[in-house]
């Protein structure tokens, strides 16, 4: 199973494609969770990224190119996996689709989009705000987040439309829920 998981900040994406990751038994690439792993050991790349992700806008195409064909290169992709915020833009989907041809791997089979309306997602993220304590869920980042999703990324379900790759999930509901409701659509 080849599939990106899109959808709004706070939409599920993580949760469920970590659900989708242990019963396929196939990975999940995030490039968020790559890049928060990078500026907590340091690296170039996490000093680069930080200033970016605090303000909530997108890092630059090229740094998570970077991060994500070395991560199909791993012997554990070879079955599939699912991506979860990547790609964010038309750039970068267009270039997972050359990335894929350029490694010889099969092309992607579907785009799932998790849909959650704004009130919600606004809801959302305050939650995870305070348990979380992630420092790009603080209120104004999570106003410019939302907007760089409608601006960058929500085009992206017509890329995958035109495709006839896409398929469209109700993301309100519980969790067990919403998970049954992406493993019929697939
Ligand atoms: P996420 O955990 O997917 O919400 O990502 C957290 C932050 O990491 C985003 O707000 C961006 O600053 C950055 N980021 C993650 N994935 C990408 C991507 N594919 N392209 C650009 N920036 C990204």
């Amino acid at each position: 199973m080849r599939i990106v998981l899109l959808g709004a900040p706070g939409s599920g994406k993580g949760t469920q494609g970590k659900k989708l990751s242990e019963a396929y038994g196939i990975p999940k690439i995030s490039t968020g969770d790559a890049l928060r792993a990078a500026v907590a050991a340091g690296t170039e790349l996490g000093r680069k990224a930080h200033p970016l992700m605090e303000a909530g806008k997108l890092v630059p195409d090229a740094l998570v190119y970077g991060i994500v064909q070395e991560r199909f290169g791993h012997d554990d992709c070879k079955k599939g996996y699912i991506l979860d915020g990547f790609p964010r833009n038309h750039a970068q989907a267009e270039e997972l689709d050359r990335m894929l041809g350029r490694i010889g791997q099969p092309a992607l089979e579907k785009a799932v989009h998790l849909h959650v309306d704004d009130e919600e997602i606004v809801q959302r993220l305050h939650q995870r705000a305070i348990q979380e304590g992630r420092d790009d869920d603080k209120p104004e980042t999570i106003r410019k987040r939302i907007g760089v999703y409608n601006s960058e990324t929500r085009p992206l379900l017509d890329y995958y439309a035109a495709q006839g790759k896409l398929v469209t999930v109700d993301g309100i509901g519980k969790l067990e829920e919403i998970y049954q409701r992406i493993v019929a659509a697939l």
